[in-house]
């Protein structure tokens, strides 16, 4: 493994593929099965770092696109790398850039070389090349990378998808021949659309760069939730054990559990900050709108079982008048909350697999 990385496997479960690890990383360890929240453009929205820290968060992601565009990574450089930049020493992923110009960019054009796309913020066309999304992380500097990878959309043809797994595993090839830095780790990502087939002739693939870390990548665009499953349930046995495993995109409970029990390690989704900003705050797998009636006159904690500072010092009537009235306070005491909410189930999580009673605590979400 690349220095300074390593992962240990800790404990299985006797009856799923659930398993407890420890992923050490230069700026600290991450304890897995583990939830990243999602922090855009190098800041998880309305969070100081210090409140980030206490909401349990370890590694955060952020993204080589977004932060290409604005500030620039010779920006980022010049502050000394992104865990100053952004003023937390914790291990953080990047993602690849891939996926935001598949999902978010139009007039892209893609060919063996890489993609161009029209920058929405000044029109400016700009190409991204495997090398040259590596170079951009690189010099961003987090601890994590990820691969540039194709990621067809979940309407594509067989043929299309085949097309652009080959793709992808040839662009592999020209990130790690372009991967300069010991202090990061490049994750290779398993795509393959719905076809598993696919997804798991590219796990073979993979597996023959020896790579310090794996993610399954392309799922929760688009696809029905079984679909999902049924990707993650085929895939995830298929990696390498001893190898650390993220799945991409996917925070909900069911959907973490679920990718849990098949032996999927670290997740990151947008959702708990999305949801603090419309004043929805979840609350053991349910959503809650504060601006609902019943919360008005509600004295109590948001969560009476939740350690967070929003549980521990507001009541839901407060929350409800700060949500009512779109004071900036609000979306940041109830991204603390979702946070740490989606954290501490992971925690949970992680103690049950070490008891070995992941099944029986919770089963609720297996089914
Ligand atoms: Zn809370």
């Amino acid at each position: 493994m690349t220095a300074n990385f390593s992962f240990q496997r800790l404990a299985k479960c006797s009856q799923t593929h659930a398993r407890v690890g420890i992923f050490s990383t230069p700026h600290g360890v991450v304890e897995t099965p583990r939830f990243m929240p999602v922090g855009t453009l190098a800041s998880v929205k309305t969070l100081t770092p210090s409140q980030l820290k206490d909401t349990g968060a370890q590694m955060i992601l952020s993204n080589t696109y977004h932060l290409h565009l604005q500030p620039g990574e010779d920006i980022v450089a010049g502050s000394g790398g992104l865990h100053k930049f952004m003023g937390w020493d914790g291990p953080i992923l990047t993602d690849s850039g891939g996926f935001q110009v598949f999902s978010l960019s139009k007039m892209r054009k893609v060919t063996e070389e890489g993609v161009t796309f029209r920058s929405p913020h000044d029109g400016k066309i700009i190409e991204l090349t495997p090398e040259r999304s590596i170079e951009i992380q690189n010099i961003l500097g987090a601890d994590v990378i990820m691969a540039f990878d194709e990621c067809p959309s979940h309407i594509s043809t067989y043929e299309e998808v085949e097309a652009a797994t080959a793709r992808t595993y040839r662009w592999l090839e020209r990130c790690i021949l372009s991967h300069k830095r010991l202090d990061q780790a490049l994750f290779g990502i398993v795509q393959g659309g719905m076809y598993l087939d696919l997804r798991s002739q590219a796990v073979v693939d993979l597996e023959k760069f020896d790579l310090p870390g794996y993610a399954i990548g392309g799922v929760s665009v688009g696809e029905e939730p079984d679909m999902i499953r049924k990707i993650v349930q085929d895939t995830a046995p298929l990696l390498p054990v001893n190898k650390p495993r993220y799945l991409m995109g996917v925070g909900t409970y069911k959907e973490m559990i679920m990718a849990i029990a098949s032996g999927m390690d670290i997740f990151d989704c947008v959702i708990p900050t999305r949801w603090a900003r419309h004043g929805t705050a979840m609350v053991k797998g349910e959503r809650w709108n504060l601006k609902n009636a019943q919360f008005r006159r509600d004295f109590s904690p948001i969560d009476a079982d939740c350690p967070c500072y929003t549980c521990q010092n507001f009541t839901r009537a407060y929350l409800s008048h700060l949500v009512r009235s779109q004071e900036i306070l609000a979306y940041t005491l109830l991204s603390i909350h979702n946070i740490t909410e989606l954290i501490q189930f992971t925690q949970k999580v992680r103690n049950a697999i070490l008891n070995d009673h992941f099944t029986k605590q919770f089963a609720q979400w297996l089914n």
